[in-house]
């Protein structure tokens, strides 16, 4: 099972590694938008730990669904209403939970994409997010499920595979689109982000006792 808690220090992680990656995020984003998406991430990611401390004693429902709703208000640009879409559906999903089983944590990760899905109407293979999203619940769906730390480990894995692989996608969403195929040998932000959001859940599963 994810603890509770183990969402609570995953998010600082992801804190973290958002803040110092945010100029890398920027000149990704540079590459194929406005560069803005570092900046934007930032002001995300300070609304979560505006949170942080009212969440603590909350279930993973409340969790999710408060800085889904903090990163909409918070971060603006496209990225932000749909990245806070994912988490305000992955908390609809988690409601009233203390811990998330493999298939708990599968679930609401496919009600968040669901969510980009219905509210950003791009599909795998336009170059977003989703290319790094739709890999890694593929990953955890075909994992073994006794082994919860390899499962994410393996979508991690997957999500930054999906990153890479944006490289050769040519846009058809957002303002990566515009580029078209001058894009072509850069990843795409939105995807990158995914990736150490995910893999610093791996990280704080293989870090902290599970049971
Ligand atoms: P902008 O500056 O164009 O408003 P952001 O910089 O906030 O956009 O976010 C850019 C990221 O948003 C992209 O890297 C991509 O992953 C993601 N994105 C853009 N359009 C969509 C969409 N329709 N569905 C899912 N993700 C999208
Ligand atoms: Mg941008």
């Amino acid at each position: 099972m994810i603890s509770k808690d183990q969402i609570l220090t995953w998010l600082t992680a992801y804190i973290n590694i958002v803040t110092v990656n945010a100029d890398e995020l920027n000149r990704l984003d540079s590459a194929l938008g406005d560069g803005d998406f570092g900046a934007s991430m930032l002001r995300g990611v300070q609304a979560i730990t505006n949170k942080m401390q009212g969440i603590a004693d909350k279930d993973i429902g409340v969790i999710f669904k408060t800085i889904g709703m903090a990163l909409v208000s918070a971060m603006g640009g496209t990225s932000g209403p749909l990245l806070g879409t994912m988490f305000i559906q992955m908390g609809g999903k988690t409601a009233g939970k203390q811990s998330l089983s493999l298939t708990e944590w599968t679930d609401a990760l496919q009600a968040g994409i669901d969510g980009i899905m219905a509210r950003g109407k791009a599909q795998v293979g336009d170059k977003t997010m989703l290319d790094a999203l739709v890999p890694a619940l593929d990953a955890l769906n075909a994992a073994d499920g006794t082994d919860l730390i390899a499962a994410l480990r393996q979508s991690a894995e997957a999500a930054k595979q999906g990153r890479d692989d944006t490289a050769n996608i040519i846009a058809k969403k957002g303002r990566a689109s515009y580029v078209g195929e001058r894009g072509l040998g850069n990843i795409d932000p939105g995807a990158a982000n995914i990736y150490l959001f995910l893999n610093a859940l791996a990280e704080t599963a293989a870090m902290t006792a599970m049971d």
